[in-house]
């Protein structure tokens, strides 16, 4: 794995060199080999640009049952990323097994700890749900170092609408000391909705900022899927966690990992067992 920077000069992006702009995401469900092929050949065409940018992404997908979603998720996502030529990322898919309700929260503090467990050197954290695609490779993945960012701005599926200033749901960018500082996501959401606010409580509580660029290459366009069942008690979760910040989060996190696996280069799979049933009551 080459993770060292391999020149000290900046990359200037723009679309006469590397990037598109604007681009037509492909619906189109590849198999990982016809995506590793893609990647190869762009790969290839973008030989020669000599410059990175001095971050280490980790791209963290929570993961469970949408097998169509995550085909076209690495086919766009990895060609977009080539294009924007980060000194390094990698692509963790977070994968809860079973069928207890789905604890989105739980999933990505797993990932940063696995991620950082795969490559210790990672200073960015891109929490990212697997059915928004970018549209847009000036949107940079890449995180601030004052401010956790806010990437899914502007999504089809609401028509481009500017969300709140007060949103983490869809995709954000922390660097490890802010996701630290907050303690990570809640783990004690389950079902749909409530963690991402939660989050967004989180990083207000210790007094950050969350940046948006209000610009339009932040737009993604959101996979469909059925809506799923909203989490009864999430908006009193989210009052009750309040002072548990600094002992419930990432510091309190248990599971049970079932199996890890590098797919290729594509990405780093790992299935774990958010132990539900010990969980529910004890809440941590
Ligand atoms: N997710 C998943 N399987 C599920 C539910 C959720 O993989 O059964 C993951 C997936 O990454 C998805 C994210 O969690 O994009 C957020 O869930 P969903 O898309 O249902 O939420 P919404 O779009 O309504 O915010
Ligand atoms: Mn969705």
């Amino acid at each position: 794995m080459d993770c060292e920077p391999k020149s000290k000069e900046l990359c200037q992006l723009n679309i006469t060199s590397n990037l598109v702009g604007r681009f037509n995401i492909s619906t189109k469900i590849l198999s990982n080999e016809e995506i590793e092929i893609n990647i190869k050949r762009l790969k290839k065409s973008q030989f020669g640009i000599n410059c990175i940018r001095h971050q280490s992404v980790a791209i963290i997908v929570p993961y469970r049952n949408r097998s169509e979603h995550l085909q076209i998720f690495l086919n766009n996502i990895h060609q977009m990323l080539i294009r924007q030529h980060l000194a390094f990322y990698h692509i963790f898919v977070i994968e809860q097994h079973g069928d207890d309700p789905f604890n989105r929260g739980r999933l990505m503090n797993i990932g940063f700890i696995e991620a950082l467990k795969w490559y210790h050197g990672f200073d960015c954290f891109i929490f990212h749900d697997v059915d928004l695609i970018p549209e847009d490779d000036r949107n940079e993945y890449l995180c601030s170092k004052q401010r956790p960012r806010h990437m899914s701005g502007y999504i089809d599926k609401f028509d481009y609408e500017p969300y709140t200033d007060y949103s983490t749901g869809g995709v954000c960018a922390l660097t490890r000391s802010q996701f630290e500082l907050i303690n990570g996501y809640s783990n004690n959401f389950w079902g749909w909705g409530g963690e991402d606010d939660d989050l967004t409580e989180r990083i207000v509580f210790f007094k950050m900022k969350i940046l948006r660029m209000e610009n339009v290459f932040q737009r993604y366009t959101m996979l469909k899927h059925e809506q799923e069942k909203p989490n009864p008690i999430g908006s009193r979760l989210i009052h009750m966690n309040k002072k548990t910040y600094c002992y419930k989060g990432l510091n309190s996190l248990r599971y049970k990992m079932i199996e890890r696996l590098d797919v290729g280069h594509l990405y780093t799979k790992i299935v774990i067992d958010p132990c539900y049933s010990k969980h529910q009551q004890l809440v941590v």
